[in-house]
């Protein structure tokens, strides 16, 4: 999977600290933010819960090579726009599967076999004219394609409160961390303390992980 960042709001810690302040001020000709001030105000509406200032902030991310199976769960979250590859109109090839890499040898082995068969038979129903509408219901959920997604920044560190979190599944977690990664060096005021809740407070789970130390360490020097 490959995740690039292809556009965002320029200056993204200043628009939302800008936002902010406007709320506080009479004057807007009078409205002045060094470095200093955009880190106040932004750390202040954050830990208040006055969010809807992030909106104004947008990220949009390519993402290439991520499975169905993934993609089927970031769609999930609706407060975001998506234009995905469609295989109605794409032909699915055998390289287009995606393979878990923490599954033995033998694993492989067997989903990669499982994968060419159902590219036999895909191709096969191609050739009786079946369309690639139709064609594609023999393929596995392992299936890759391509996705475009925006997301603004009040939205994103509710992904990543979800997503970067080890009980998120492996590729939409890998996913988040990519796209985290991405909007930290763009905004690193906004996602100082993003990633899974435990980063910025409590875990909300009945059973913690046992390394939150080491999970909020990693998070902070993302
Ligand atoms: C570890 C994990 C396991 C999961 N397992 C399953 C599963 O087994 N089955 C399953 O179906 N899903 C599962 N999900 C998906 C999950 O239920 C959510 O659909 C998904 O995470 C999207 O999150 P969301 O609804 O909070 O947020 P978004 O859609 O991203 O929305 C953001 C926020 O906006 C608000 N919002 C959005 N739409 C509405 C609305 N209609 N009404 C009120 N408020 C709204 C909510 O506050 C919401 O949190 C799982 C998710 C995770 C992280």
């Amino acid at each position: 999977m490959k995740v690039s960042l292809i556009e965002y709001t320029p200056n993204p810690d200043y628009t939302a600290a800008f936002a902010a302040r406007v709320c506080y001020s009479s004057n807007t000709e009078k409205l002045k933010l060094d470095n200093e001030g955009v880190k106040n105000i932004l750390r202040r509406v954050i830990k208040s819960g006055h969010h809807s200032v992030l909106e104004h902030v947008n990220f949009t991310f390519l993402i290439e090579g991520i499975s169905r199976v993934a993609t089927h769960q970031l769609v999930r979250h609706r407060i975001a726009s998506y234009s995905q590859q469609s295989h109605r109109y794409t032909k699915i090839k055998m390289e287009s599967f995606v393979i878990p890499k923490g599954i033995s040898e033998e694993a492989k082995r067997l989903m990669k076999k499982h994968f060419n068969a159902s590219i036999e038979l895909y191709n096969k129903l191609l050739d009786l004219g079946v369309k690639k509408e139709d064609a594609r219901f023999v393929i596995p959920q392992a299936v890759s394609s391509n996705i475009v997604v925006t997301m603004n920044a009040r939205e994103l560190l509710h992904f990543f409160s979800l997503r970067c979190c080890v009980r998120a599944q492996w590729e939409i977690r890998h996913c988040a961390i990519e796209m985290l990664r991405l909007t930290k060096s763009k905004a690193p005021v906004i996602f100082e303390n993003a990633g899974p809740s435990c980063v910025g407070g409590r875990c909300p789970e009945e059973n913690p992980c046992d390394n939150i130390r080491e999970i909020r360490e990693y998070f902070k020097n993302l």
